[in-house]
């Protein structure tokens, strides 16, 4: 039987790695501070504990994991990552669970490892215009990520890339764009945009409000990837001898607007846009899968409208929950 360890298995990427895993017959270690909040792991073994701490991690990696999956990392959306109040917390835990992931895989004789890195990585100045932004992978420098998450994501992906060059290591580098899904943070500060629109169209609706809040002017652009195609990406680039980085993400790009539109249409709603200032980072960015699918002969397919559907189901669910519990939201 083989084994995978699943770093950051109580989040949202991780728990749905988990769940692929062990359809795929893997015996699986789940490591994290939390447990997963919306429903049970099914690891076979899930340890809580923090992995900043050296002595943890080599308790954790205490035998020979055939795949090792990192995808521990402080982080959320745009609240959290573009007003500057975590930038210290976010590169001194990120920078440290990796340090100490790599040097103990390492000791450990451990060959293969995936490492979750981010669009973030890619530079302000290719994303200034929304209607054409530059996220091919050998566009990553001159480096200049819009905030320090992105400059962690890069230095990190740096030092997988070494690990890789001076031990052999077989290491894997994912840059995700916007993954989205049922399961994922839909409010407290950490949330990304389908989630934060989709739980504001849930509560509007539910309320009977008229209008919802964008931050910016809505003229943003993104692309938006459902979870389900996010790890069959993650698994093919995992068991592939392709080292990346590579973008794991969608090409359909639509603004703030569109997406807001979108969820209102499939809540069945017609409501006002305000928009109002908050953080937003670049103008544009949306997935370049060329090479993606020149190394792996694979790219996703679902339309953003489908996962879009799936996933407002289940906000609106968890909102009507909030709502009856007396919750403020
Ligand atoms: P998430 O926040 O839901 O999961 C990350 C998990 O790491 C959390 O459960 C958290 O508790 C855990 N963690 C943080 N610090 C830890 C520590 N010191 N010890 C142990 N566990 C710790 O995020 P996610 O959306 O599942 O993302 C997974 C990975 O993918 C992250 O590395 C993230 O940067 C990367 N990524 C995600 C997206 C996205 O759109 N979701 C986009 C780009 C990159």
């Amino acid at each position: 039987m083989k084994k995978a360890l699943v770093c950051g298995a109580g989040g949202f990427i991780g728990h749905h790695l988990v769940k692929r895993l062990k359809k795929e017959g893997y015996w699986v270690r789940g490591v994290d501070l939390k447990y997963p909040e919306f429903s049970e792991t099914e690891a076979d073994d899930f340890v809580i504990g923090d992995l900043r701490d050296p002595y943890f991690v080599r308790h954790i990696i205490d035998m020979k994991f055939d795949e090792v999956y990192q995808l521990a990392a402080d982080m959320g959306g745009a609240g959290f990552v573009f007003t500057g109040d975590n930038d210290a917390d976010i590169m001194h835990n990120s920078a440290l669970i990796n340090l100490n992931i790599l040097d103990i895989c390492h000791k450990r004789n451990i060959k293969r490892i995936f490492y979750s890195s981010s669009a973030c990585v890619y530079p302000k100045y290719n994303q200034e215009d929304p209607n054409n932004p530059k996220c091919s992978e050998g566009s990553a420098y001159p480096a200049m990520p819009d905030s320090e998450y992105g400059w962690e994501k890069l230095f990190s992906e740096r030092l997988y890339l070494a690990y890789h060059r001076n031990y052999g290591m077989e290491v894997r580098i994912a840059r995700y764009h916007n993954i989205f899904g049922p399961e994922g943070t839909w409010r407290g500060g950490r949330e990304k945009a389908p989630a934060a629109l989709c739980r504001k169209v849930a509560l509007a609706k539910l309320r009977g409000d008229d209008y919802i809040e964008v931050w910016g002017d809505g003229k943003q652009t993104r692309s938006f990837l459902y979870i389900d195609e996010c790890i069959e990406g993650t698994l093919k680039l995992m068991r592939s001898d392709f080292t990346g980085p590579v973008n794991i993400g969608s090409e359909e790009m639509v603004t703030i607007d569109q997406l807001a539109e979108m969820i209102m249409d499939i809540a069945g709603v017609k409501l006002k846009i305000k928009h109002v200032p908050g953080p937003q980072g670049v103008r544009g960015r949306n997935s370049d899968n060329r090479l993606i699918y020149e190394k792996l002969g694979w790219k996703p397919t679902m339309p953003l409208r489908e996962g879009l559907e799936i996933t407002y189901k289940w906000i609106e669910e968890e909102v009507r929950k909030a709502l009856e519990k007396g919750e403020k939201l």
